[in-house]
C-alpha cells in the first residue's frame, strides 16, 4: 500500500521525538561513565589486573606454568633456586626468563594460587598498549631490571599525569634501594649459603687434646 507524503513526514516526526525522549532521559539519570584516565578507575577488591611479580622470591618451579590453562607463562632459569627460610629470599641459578603472553592471558587468576611462595598475584593494572603481537608480551625479568614489578600502560610514561595517575605510578616505581637490590641479584647466579651446624653446646670450650 502506498503511503502520502504526509504520513511519511508525519512518522520521520514521530521517530525523532521518540528518539529525542531517550535522549532527554539519559540527561538527568545518573552519571556512570568514569573519565579515565583522567578520573581513576574503579575496580574492585578482588579485581584481577596485569599481574604484580616478586621476582626475588621466585623459586622457578614452574608451578604457575603448569596450572596455566593455556600455557602463556614463560620460566627459564639457569639452575636450581632455593629457598632461604630465613630471609625468605631465593639463592641458587640466575632467573634468565618470567615472561606472561597477554595476548593469551584471560587473568582468570589460576597461575597465583599454587605459587609456594606467594610471588604472583593479580596486579591493580587493566591496560596495555602496544603496536603489535610481540609487545603484548610482557617480560618480567626485563621490568626487574628497572626495579618494576609491573608493566606500565603507555600513557602512564607521560610528564602531564592527573595526580591519581601520579600517586599510583610513584607506588610502582618507586620501590626502595633494598628491594631493588634483590630484584637484581635474582638477575644473576647467587651462592647458595651453606649453613655451619652448630657445636653442640660445652663442646667449643673443649680444650684441645694434649694441651
Ligand atoms: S591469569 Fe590465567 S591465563 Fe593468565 S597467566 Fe595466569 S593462569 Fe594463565
Ligand atoms: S609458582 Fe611462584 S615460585 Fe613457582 S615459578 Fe611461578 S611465580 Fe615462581
Amino acid at each position: 500500500m502506498r503511503r502520502s507524503p504526509v504520513h511519511g513526514v508525519y512518522e520521520t516526526l514521530r521517530t525523532i521525538l521518540i528518539g529525542m525522549r531517550i535522549t532527554l532521559k539519559y540527561c538527568f539519570a545518573r552519571t556512570v561513565t568514569v573519565q579515565y584516565p583522567d578520573m581513576p578507575p574503579t575496580t574492585q577488591p578482588q579485581f584481577r589486573g596485569f599481574h604484580w611479580y616478586e621476582i626475588e622470591k621466585c623459586s622457578a618451579c614452574k608451578a604457575c606454568a603448569r596450572a596455566c590453562p593455556i600455557d602463556c607463562i614463560y620460566i627459564e632459569n639457569s639452575g636450581p633456586r632455593k629457598i632461604d627460610k630465613e630471609t625468605g629470599r631465593v639463592r641458587g641459578g640466575a632467573m634468565i626468563r618470567y615472561a606472561i603472553d597477554y595476548s593469551k592471558c584471560m587473568f582468570c587468576g589460576l597461575c597465583c594460587d599454587p605459587c609456594p611462595t606467594e610471588c604472583l598475584h593479580m596486579g591493580d593494572i587493566h591496560d596495555h598498549s602496544g603496536y603489535d603481537r610481540p609487545s603484548t608480551i610482557v617480560e618480567f625479568t626485563t621490568l626487574a631490571q628497572q626495579g618494576l614489578r609491573t608493566p606500565m600502560p603507555a600513557w602512564l610514561l607521560k610528564n602531564s599525569l592527573p595526580d591519581w595517575a601520579r600517586r599510583l605510578k610513584e607506588k610502582w616505581t618507586n620501590q626502595p634501594e633494598p628491594a631493588r637490590e634483590e630484584m637484581r641479584k635474582a638477575l644473576a647466579e647467587q651462592p647458595v649459603e651453606k649453613k655451619v651446624p652448630a657445636a653442640p653446646a660445652g663442646e667449643a670450650e673443649k680444650p684441645a687434646a694434649g694441651a
